[in-house]
């Protein structure tokens, strides 16, 4: 097994050695300011009592409250959980948002649950943490299997036990239904980290040496890969291989990825799919094609398949998808990593606006919240880029070395 926090350590310390950034600072980053674990009783339809363990890492606060998302899956353990909550850090300070970092994670397999089952175990979850989140303390979000609807039950149950009548201390909310408009999520939040990793991909494309229209495989199909499919389709990319968490299809011709998202929403897999080859989630990473997106778990890329992944860029859409021993073989050969850091940002940085929304008591223009988001990201891509050349190193270095002036100009004081 590939421990994820290890891999976010050695991305650390390596970028903190380039930056020659003092060690107490990276020592500080390299620990969780608070962890939580917690046991979420649920009574289930049967009648019988089953027991989840959740964990919240909040990691760093310097820059504003903890933020990130909570995912619910079966493999989720501390030490995922401590990766993802350490590279929200480095992502909401790469972004130049005032947040911090901070992750949640359920060990459970949520399609194996009734929708009333998934409700009672959101609710318990927050029952379990309430105390410890807040609008100004830390705000959850989505992640892997968790929706817009499920933060509606945490934040109602939020609100319940709180008091707290702003709904901002989650974010990722649904819009519509009978909730006041000003506490409902933002517009634009379903779209926002695959729009956000399309912003980031065009900033950078020229420079990578990649031709507009080229063909593109997408890893994953939960809201950020297949928000991701639809756009780069509609800017006329071909994306020609899409997967969920069993398996893929590919036609090299390219594929319709609203066709496909239809298809999944009938049949609940992509078997079966007309005009189009079957293939395994390992296969579509070695596919023939110019960009590859991994936009589901991490650990994707090792030093097992990298030999044989041919893209010229890639778009980490997923969290952590690539191994440092991985990057370094990709970086050797010529190939572009957009780290998770940058290309997913989207996701976090519509959220705070979601969040500065709800506490002043107001509900943006969809346009209005597209523009923002593509005026906080696409310099960020223009400065690591730059950083990047400058320093002749890797775009994951860079941004590392971004986020980590940006935390050392505030970082909290030892005693
Ligand atoms: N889970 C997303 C991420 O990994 C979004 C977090 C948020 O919106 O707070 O960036």
């Amino acid at each position: 097994m590939i421990n994820p926090f290890e891999n976010a350590l050695r991305q650390l310390w390596g970028a903190a050695k380039v930056g020659e950034f003092p060690s107490d600072l990276i020592e500080k980053l390299s620990r969780s300011e608070k962890e939580i674990t917690v046991t979420i009783p649920v009574r289930m339809d049967d009648g019988t009592l089953r027991f989840f363990e959740g964990y919240r890492v909040q990691h760093c606060n310097w820059r504003g409250p903890y933020k990130g998302g909570i995912r619910f899956h079966q493999n989720a353990d501390i030490d995922e959980v401590r990766a993802l909550a350490l590279w929200m850090t480095m992502k909401t300070a790469v972004a130049g948002i005032a947040m911090g970092g901070g992750k949640g994670g359920v060990v459970v397999d949520p399609k194996e649950l009734s929708v009333s089952e998934l409700e009672r175990l959101s609710r318990g979850f927050v029952r379990a943490l309430w105390r410890d989140i807040g609008p100004r303390v830390d705000v959850p979000a989505p992640d892997v299997n968790t929706t817009p609807e499920i933060m509606a039950w945490m934040v109602d149950e939020y609100a319940k036990l709180s008091g707290d009548q702003t709904d901002a201390t989650f974010t990722g909310k649904p819009i519509g239904g009978t909730r006041p408009q000003n506490r409902q999520g933002s517009e634009g939040r379903g779209a926002a980290t695959g729009l956000g990793g399309f912003y980031v991909f065009d900033a950078v494309r020229a420079r990578a040496g990649v031709a507009e229209g080229a063909s593109v495989a997408i890893q994953g199909m939960g809201n950020v890969g297949g928000h991701a499919a639809k756009i780069f389709a509609s800017h006329g990319y071909k994306v020609v291989a899409m997967s969920d968490s069993k398996g893929g299809i590919y036609n090299e011709n390219g594929l319709d990825p609203e066709e496909v998202e239809k298809y999944k929403e009938e049949h609940h897999t992509l078997t079966g799919f007309s005009d189009a080859k079957e293939i395994s989630n390992a296969e579509l990473l070695e596919l023939p094609v110019d960009v590859l997106v991994p936009a589901a778990l991490e650990n994707q890329i090792t030093d097992q398949n990298v030999s044989r992944v041919s893209a010229k860029l890639i778009l980490e859409l997923a969290n952590g998808p690539t191994t440092p021993e991985a990057d370094e073989i990709l970086h050797q050969r010529g190939a572009v990593v957009v780290p998770d850091i940058l290309a997913n940002a989207g996701g976090v940085i519509v959220s705070t606006f979601e969040w500065e929304q709800n506490l002043a008591g107001e509900h943006w223009e969809e346009e209005k919240v597209l523009t923002k988001l593509k005026e906080t990201l696409v310099p960020q891509a223009d400065l690591i880029w730059q950083r990047a050349e400058e320093k002749k190193v890797p775009l994951r270095v860079a941004a590392f070395i971004v986020a980590l002036e940006r935390l050392a100009s505030v970082q909290g004081q030892a005693v």
